[in-house]
């Protein structure tokens, strides 16, 4: 009724002011885009201003429907279900007060936005609203600018989730403002825990400092900066590389990439580099105490051979027999060196085969006393001791033998007088390991040489026999048994090497 009302209104020159004020209003809302019409609920019927189509920028400018259901050949095949059903909910609705927006196409074929706003007016005698006033904006730019930031915001997104890296946003203050990252990104603290944070918290106080440095240098000449930091977490050590750019503000962009993978590789190669030279340099040390070791043994053998050969008739028997002893000693030693070599190469190369079995300890030690006992030392005792309880364990019995007869044989070199003592106990502390024990009343072993001992070619006496091959050759082989070697020892007084090894216990059968 206003706007027919209002448009016929021509004759009657008391409405001649308000009609030029209403044409004056239409004026400026069609200038803003904006243009009116009317809804009749009993009727149906829709009435509408004569420039409403070319205000909004319609194509079929001039043309008037005459209602609501002429208007949806002019909207977007997809619109037409949403703004039907919408219309027909603001229609049930007690208020009357909605909007609703459309696709409809332009004069110049392009689409178009129109938002229609509605509002009831007028009530009949029982108060229901009978007219309903809309205005319609054309909120094309609005639209586009929206649907633009969405494009936008949706490729950000796809570049994001296709980034290996995730973004933090710190401000200038070094607070994480937001983390952007592909949805699959699993991050070592939850985005809960980063978003809001302050760095200071997540950083170690190096890192911050390096961080906030670096922001702060970013942010004065607007230039890309790149760090490289580690980040420790419960499980571990992690790396990172951040490149910080600036970014809105006072903000700078933190694209973070994980190098740990870089790290790991770089201490891999640093460390295959160290085990080379350590190789290398153990190489020449094995080349050098070999050649003296062997060089050693061999003049003996050859020179009394040679002695007893050319001088045969001249030599009295004892001398005879006595050059025959010193061959057979530094062929023993000569074999003996030689094992050791083809022992740890075996070793060095994997090849060596260890056969596990059940093995009573306490026969095992029974059989090493014997042989012992064949080999007797004037001013050192040579005993056993074990307690009567036999303990079993599944292991390599020949290789365990090996190992306790090195630490007797070395015992016997390096003691003078006092005794040599052998065996096994149950663990004090851990019920289910067992100590196999060689102690001796030797020279000892300064406490600053005990740990090298096992090393290979380390000898605390270089002049004194021997190849230093036999201690490391023990530690592989307590290794391979799933056991500990140790050793503890006094200067002057003695030494004790223990092999630690886990066992189950047996329960009689
Ligand atoms: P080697 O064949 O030279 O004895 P090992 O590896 O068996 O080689 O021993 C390395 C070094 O450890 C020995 O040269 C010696 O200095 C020291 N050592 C080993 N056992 C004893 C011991 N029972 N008493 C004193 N020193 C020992």
């Amino acid at each position: 009724m206003v706007i027919e009302e209002m448009n016929s209104l021509t004759k009657d020159e008391d409405f001649d002011e308000l009609k030029n004020k209403y044409q004056e209003i239409t004026s400026v809302l069609a200038a803003h885009q904006i243009a009116l019409w009317e809804y009749d609920i009993p009727t149906g019927q829709c009435s509408f201003t004569d420039d409403y189509f070319r205000i909004l920028g319609l194509r079929e400018a001039g043309i008037v429907f005459e209602n609501i259901d002429d208007f949806y050949q002019y909207a977007h095949s997809e619109d037409i279900v949403p703004y039907r059903n919408a219309f027909s909910q603001m229609l049930e609705s007690e208020d009357k007060i909605s909007q609703i927006q459309v696709r409809c196409m332009g004069c110049h074929g392009e689409i178009i936005w129109l938002e229609d706003h509605f509002l009831s007016y007028q009530k009949n005698e029982a108060g229901h609203p009978e007219k309903i006033i809309a205005y319609t904006i054309n909120v094309t730019s609005q639209c586009e600018k929206e649907s633009h930031i969405r494009r936008l915001e949706e490729r950000n997104r796809k570049i994001i989730e296709a980034l290996p890296e995730f973004i933090f946003i710190f401000d200038n203050n070094f607070f994480i403002t937001d983390v952007l990252m592909a949805p699959d990104t699993v991050l070592l603290h939850p985005v809960d825990v980063l978003k809001g944070a302050d760095g200071r918290s997540i950083y170690s106080p190096e890192v911050s400092d390096l961080f906030i440095r670096n922001i702060n240098e970013c942010l004065k000449d607007g230039e890309m900066k790149e760090i490289e930091y580690p980040l420790d977490v419960e499980n571990g050590r992690y790396y990172f590389q951040a490149r910080i750019a600036p970014f809105e503000g006072n903000n700078v962009l933190a694209l973070i990439h994980d190098i740990g993978e870089r790290v790991h590789q770089a201490k891999a190669l640093i460390e295959a580099k160290r085990k080379a030279e350590e190789a290398d340099r153990m190489k020449s040390v094995f080349l050098a105490n070999m050649s003296h070791e062997i060089r050693t043994p061999l003049n003996a053998i050859v020179g009394f051979s040679d002695v007893i050969g050319s001088t045969y008739d001249e030599l009295s028997e004892e001398e005879r027999a006595d050059f025959v002893r010193l061959i057979s000693i530094n062929s023993e030693h000569l074999v003996r060196l030689i094992d050791d070599v083809l022992d740890l190469s075996k070793i060095e190369s994997n090849t060596i085969k260890f056969t596990f079995t059940d093995c009573s300890l306490q026969s095992l030690m029974m059989d090493i006393e014997k042989e012992q006992a064949m080999k007797p030392i004037s001013e050192i005792e040579i005993r056993a001791s074990f307690p009567n309880e036999d303990v079993y364990i599944n292991t390599d019995a020949t290789r365990l033998k090996q190992v306790v007869c090195n630490f007797i044989n070395n015992a016997r070199k390096f003691t003078e007088k006092g005794y040599i003592h052998f065996g096994y106990a149950v663990d004090p502390v851990n019920a289910d390991s067992v100590n196999i024990f060689v102690e001796d009343t030797g020279s000892g072993i300064p406490q600053e040489c005990q740990k090298e001992i096992f090393d290979r070619f380390y000898k605390v006496d270089t002049f004194k026999q021997g190849t230093g091959l036999g201690l490391s050759i023990c530690k592989t082989i307590v290794e391979h048994l799933q056991g500990d070697i140790s050793v503890e020892s006094e200067m002057g007084k003695g030494s004790r090497f223990i092999v630690t090894l886990p066992f189950e216990r047996r329960t009689e059968d």
